[in-house]
């Protein structure tokens, strides 16, 4: 069995309380690793660590700190096989996900914000006969970087990379369900040459160390990614703080297909704008509204697509879902299906649990799930399921569509299906939502701004914003004489 470490000052270290949680892999519901049940003598000790870090990172040219971070990219694309496996056993995706997305992403995470340092400056306002402002943006100090378990790794180095660059010290949680991959980064951190005490990485419970790192009066500020509630409750203890807060919250997205698309095509996008990671990136649509007149042409092609996807262990190549990533998880999910009976849904396919061959007969698989026959205003389409679970309902108008969709207290993402460019940009501009792609999804661009509205968070992360939200500006006037 192995035992995962936390990694304080340059060291990997076991927790205080010598108290571990188990490690299970999805895929086969079996535990394989133990990890650190951390609690605040481990985060005092990485607190004192960061403190010790920051004046050395801090006062390094953004140009040092950038190839350090490089290292970090290229230091994981040397371990990439190591790394898409570790990613797929303790999430339970499969490896081809880890592969194509994952991985790839958290290395580009590194690189994008190792160079985007050296392209961030701030302003300066010449005032009229009177005097110059200029701005100054430094590091805050150190900031806390607490992500979900969906995409670990990925979103993980989507806050430290440019907490890092911008010259923070960092304490950072994974989630505990997928602390793996993030317990590899201690060692790309040394060998990298980063500076002992920049990087800390605690495990463990998120009422635990996660209500530590956010409650702790040094740590300035909390880039947090996960659900709502848990937002909600981070932002009690931090706003009295007056802490800096990004939230990247929950979301309830809709994806909206016009009469015009190919109906193939776009059933085939829309399966994966839906299933894609089992429906757990927060991303993913799950209210899927279609134009009355293809509405059956376009549910046969779904329903095809979705019947026919291979659900499969993780390292088998064919699999196009595996398993979703706790047995808890599996549950709940299992429980909003039985609520979208009760609510008059129909099933279309999918539905219930799937056993696989041994060994991986006691993993947690869901086969692909599409339900219709639902309203809008019912739990199943209000609440967040975050699994491989969508609904499907006609719309006859444009102005009936866009109210239904933006009937939601998320606002995180929407896509839109059409060959109609008036019908996409009248849509983007009236979606509330943080982001909406227009005959795509998951496009990413490192330079966008990334986040939601409503109850999806507040804050922006990716290129710039990401940059800003790490720094504190200080304007500067000097007057002429
Ligand atoms: P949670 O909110 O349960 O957990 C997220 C992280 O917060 C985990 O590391 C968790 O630790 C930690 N945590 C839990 N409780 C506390 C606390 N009291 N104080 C501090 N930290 C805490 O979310 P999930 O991990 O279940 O992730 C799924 C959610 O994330 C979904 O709602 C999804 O929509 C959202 N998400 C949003 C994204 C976005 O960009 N908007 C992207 C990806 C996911 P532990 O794991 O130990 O409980």
């Amino acid at each position: 069995m192995e035992f995962i470490a936390n990694f304080i000052d340059g060291k990997y270290q076991a927790p205080d309380s010598g108290l571990y949680l188990d490690n299970v892999n999805p895929s086969n519901g079996q535990v394989y690793a133990k990890i650190p049940r951390s609690g605040e003598q481990d985060l005092t000790r990485a607190v004192q660590a960061a403190e010790g870090a920051f004046p050395l990172w801090s006062n390094l040219s953004s140009g040092e700190r950038g190839a350090v971070l490089l290292k970090f990219a290229r230091g994981i694309e040397a371990r990439m096989q190591e790394f898409i496996k570790a990613e797929s056993q303790d999430n339970g995706k499969p490896e081809k996900l880890s592969a194509h997305v994952d991985i790839p992403r958290a290395i580009s995470n590194f690189h994008f914000f190792a160079t985007a340092i050296e392209h961030f400056s701030s302003e300066s306002h010449y005032m009229e006969q009177v005097g110059i402002n200029f701005t100054t943006r430094r590091p805050i100090g150190i900031v806390g970087c607490i992500s979900p378990w969906n995409l670990p790794l990925y979103l993980f180095s989507w806050k430290i990379a440019p907490a890092l660059a911008t010259g923070n010290c960092v304490i950072a949680k994974p989630s505990e369900i997928t602390p793996y991959t993030a317990s590899l980064l201690g060692q790309i951190a040394n060998e990298s040459g980063l500076p002992a005490g920049v990087l800390n990485i605690l495990h463990g419970t998120g009422p635990e160390i996660g209500n530590a790192i956010v409650a702790h009066p040094k740590i300035k500020a909390i880039s947090f990614t996960g659900g709502t509630a848990t937002g909600q409750h981070i932002a009690r203890i931090a706003a009295p703080m007056f802490k800096k807060l990004s939230l990247e919250l929950g979301g309830k997205n809709p994806t909206i297909v016009f009469a015009d698309v190919d109906i193939e095509q776009t059933a085939k996008e829309v399966f994966k704008s839906s299933f894609s990671n089992q429906g757990q990136i927060c991303l993913c649509g799950s209210r899927i509204f279609i134009h009355e007149s293809i509405y059956e042409a376009f549910k046969r092609a779904f329903v095809h697509w979705t019947a026919s996807a291979k659900v499969s262990f993780p390292s088998d190549p064919k699999a196009q879902l595996s398993a979703v990533v706790s047995q808890g998880h599996m549950e709940k999910i299992l429980r909003y299906i039985e609520l979208a009976k009760e609510e008059g849904g129909t099933i279309l396919t999918g539905g219930e649990r799937l056993r696989l061959k041994p060994p991986y007969e006691e993993g947690f698989y869901i086969s692909p799930t599409v339900i219709e026959g639902l309203s809008n205003d019912c739990r199943t389409n209000q609440e967040e399921i975050f699994g491989p679970v969508v609904t499907l309902m006609p719309f006859a108008h444009e102005t009936e569509v866009l109210e239904k969709a933006n009937d939601s207290k998320y606002g995180l993402a929407a896509s839109v299906w059409t060959k109609d460019l008036n019908t996409a940009h009248r849509m983007a501009d009236k979606l509330e939502t943080g982001i909406v792609w227009v005959n795509s999804w998951l496009v990413r661009d490192l330079r966008t701004p990334f986040g939601g509205v409503k109850d999806s968070g507040i804050g922006r992360e990716g290129g710039l914003e990401a940059l800003r939200f790490f720094t504190e500006p200080k304007n500067i006037f000097v007057k002429y004489e």
